[in-house]
């Protein structure tokens, strides 16, 4: 019993020190408080470990610290994006500069930096880093420009747009994913990024008109109403196709109207469904 006593302090104590530094010391003070809870005394004060998590309001499985062996995997990640045929430096640098290893849980730590998607809970993945930059590059961003994007998923293609200088506006339909979002700190470093929660076959009609619009999941054909909320001049990115794969697509609205598309490579991405979740 004194040794419970003991060792539920001892989670306290480094609870509040995790509340004041908001460090990596919260994942190491959880499992003392877990120790804690197993013991059966810190039931009584706090009704589960989820509420202690609430309460702390920081998800306890993310990372925060951008060590240098971070920094080594990234700067090999955006070498080899540049080798499958990425040239534009704006993109590369974004690649370079945002710890993708935030965006994830803590079991993909170093994966984070292969070159591949991962799930993000509710059936969701964060794109392929070539596949961000590939779209990031076709969409032609530049600073101030203002971007919608459709899937904002574990918000790192948006942070991609933001680091590039755009204002982005994005819109996800699943309310876990889109809630998540809040709670991520690092996010809070991009005031040029406002996040919705709606269905992007919809757009959003009162920020509207965009001079970019980029669709991060397989749209079953272009979306009517986000053609009439860009620009003109404006251009749209997106992956079409119901199947396994689908083809990129950039269109352009052109001075009078009229819109220019093109063909890229085949992509696979989780697909654009219809309403809200
Ligand atoms: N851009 C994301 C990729 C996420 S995968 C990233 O960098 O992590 C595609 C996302 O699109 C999923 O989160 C999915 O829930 C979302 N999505 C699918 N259909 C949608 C729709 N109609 N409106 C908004 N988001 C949608």
């Amino acid at each position: 019993m004194v040794l419970i006593r003991f060792v539920y302090i001892v989670g306290l104590v480094l609870v509040l020190i995790a509340i004041q530094s908001n460090s990596e010391n919260f994942r190491f003070s959880l499992s003392f408080v877990q120790q804690a809870i197993i013991g059966g005394e810190f039931v009584k004060y706090y009704k589960s470990p989820s509420t202690l998590v609430h309460l702390l309001n920081c998800d306890p499985m993310r990372p925060t610290e951008d060590s240098y062996r971070h920094k080594g995997l990234r700067k090999k990640l955006t070498e080899g994006i540049r080798e499958k045929g990425i040239t534009e430096e704006r993109v590369l640098n974004a690649i370079n500069n945002i710890p993708r290893h935030f965006f994830l849980d803590s079991a993909f730590d170093e994966a984070a930096y292969a070159d591949r998607a991962f799930p993000i809970g509710e059936g969701q993945t964060i794109s392929q880093p070539y596949t961000v930059a590939y779209q990031s590059q076709l969409l032609g961003v530049k600073s101030f420009d203002k971007v919608l994007e459709i899937g904002t998923g574990s918000a790192y293609q948006a942070v991609v747009l933001a680091q590039m200088g755009a204002q982005v506006y994005t819109i996800e339909r699943q309310k876990k994913l889109f809630e998540a979002n809040k709670n991520f700190d690092y996010l809070k470093k991009f005031p040029n990024i406002k996040f919705f929660y709606g269905d992007g076959f919809e757009g959003l009609p009162t920020y509207a008109p965009f001079d970019k619009i980029l669709i991060t999941a397989a749209a079953p054909e272009i979306p009517p109403k986000l053609i009439e909320q860009l620009k003109v001049g404006g251009m749209m990115v997106l992956p079409v196709g119901t199947g396994e794969v689908q083809r990129m697509m950039r269109i352009s609205k052109l001075k009078n109207g009229a819109l220019k598309e093109e063909v890229f490579d085949q992509f696979s991405f989780v697909p654009m469904l219809e309403g809200k979740k």
